[in-house]
Formats: C-alpha cells, sequence, structure tokens
C-alpha cells in the first residue's frame, strides 16, 4: 500500500498564526510569571516557536512527558505521565501548551493534575483543535486553528512516531 501526505497547513501559515498567540500572551501575561509547560512529544515543535513569540523577560519554559496513543490513531482515553515538571509552579501562571485537543481527555487530566501543584493561574494554548470529536468540556484559552476530523501529522504531530519533524502539518492518504 502506497502513502502520501497531503499539506493541510503551510510552514508559512502556521509561522503567522505562532507569532500572533506569541504576541497575544505577551500582551495578557506582561505583569506575570509565566511558565510554559509543553507537553511532550508532540509540541515539542509548536512549544519552541511559541516561546520564542514570546516577549517576555520572565518567561519559563517546562515540560511534561505523556503518552496517550498508542500505535494506532484512537485515543485510548488514558493518559500516562512519563516525566514530571523539573520545577514546582506553585504561584506561578502556567500555560499548558498543547499541540491538538482532540477528545479533549488529555487536557482534562493534566488540567487536574496542574491544579494539583497550586499555580496562582492555568490556561491551555493548543494549535490545534478539533471540536468534532469532543468527550469532555475542556476551555482552549488559545487555539491556532480549528481543523476538521482528520487524522493530522507533521510539525511535532506524529503517526506512531514518523513524520514529526515535518516543517508543515498534513494528512497521510493511503492507497
Ligand atoms: P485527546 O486526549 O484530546 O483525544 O488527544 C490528545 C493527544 O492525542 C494529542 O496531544 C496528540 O498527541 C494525540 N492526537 C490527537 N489527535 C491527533 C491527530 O490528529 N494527529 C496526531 N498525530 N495526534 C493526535
Amino acid at each position: 500500500m502506497s502513502e502520501r501526505v497531503v499539506p493541510l497547513l503551510s510552514a508559512e501559515t502556521i509561522a503567522a498564526r505562532v507569532r500572533e498567540l506569541g504576541q497575544q500572551i505577551a500582551d495578557e501575561y506582561r505583569d506575570k510569571n509565566v511558565v510554559l509547560v509543553l507537553v511532550l512529544k508532540g509540541s515539542f515543535v509548536f512549544g519552541a516557536d511559541l516561546a520564542r513569540a514570546i516577549d517576555h523577560p520572565r518567561c519559563r519554559v517546562d515540560f511534561l512527558g505523556t503518552r496517550s496513543y498508542g500505535e494506532g490513531t484512537d485515543s485510548s482515553g488514558v493518559v500516562q505521565i512519563t516525566q514530571d515538571l523539573s520545577r514546582p509552579v506553585e504561584g506561578e501562571d502556567v500555560i499548558i501548551v498543547e499541540d491538538i485537543v482532540d477528545t479533549g481527555l488529555t487536557i482534562a487530566h493534566l488540567l487536574e493534575l496542574m491544579k494539583t501543584r497550586r499555580p496562582a493561574s492555568v490556561k491551555v494554548c493548543a494549535l490545534l483543535h478539533k471540536p468534532a470529536r469532543k468527550k469532555v468540556e475542556v476551555q482552549v484559552d488559545y487555539v491556532g486553528f480549528t481543523i476538521e476530523d482528520r487524522f493530522v501529522i507533521g510539525y511535532g504531530l506524529d503517526w506512531a512516531e514518523r513524520f514529526r519533524n515535518l516543517p508543515f502539518i498534513g494528512v497521510v492518504e493511503r492507497g
């Protein structure tokens, strides 16, 4: 069976939106100690670009490792923490940075987890949002793009660990 990647969002389109999100966050967190919590592995590319788009002298970056998918493309709903934060976030203003909110199960779980760490506030920034697949109600405060129910890859997003290194976002078509 052959496969080809059909582009959905170009590198230029993504970069322009990431710049806007960065400016918005820098404005809204001007007087706060903001901590970007990058959810690994999927948000490593988006998070790196977003962090550099946020012009803020007291912005910290930390990482939270999760695993919610097996080799397939359907969410198991089970979120396993594979790597915890390196420092406490108590009293700080946290933004959880996700590649994509699909069913919402992962982010709902991470929001509960984060609240136990007593931050001053927690918001969610997701590059992509797929509202059609929603299973739980979660507020996504900053959304890059709302997309249809397609399994997307690239710009950090994988398909069985492949395609994370693509500079754009696409859909795999098999025929
Ligand atoms: P949720 O728990 O919201 O269903 O899914 C969250 C996680 O599932 C994301 O962080 C991502 O790792 C994975 N995921 C959901 N939809 C997609 C998709 O279309 N493509 C890829 N590559 N991963 C997805």
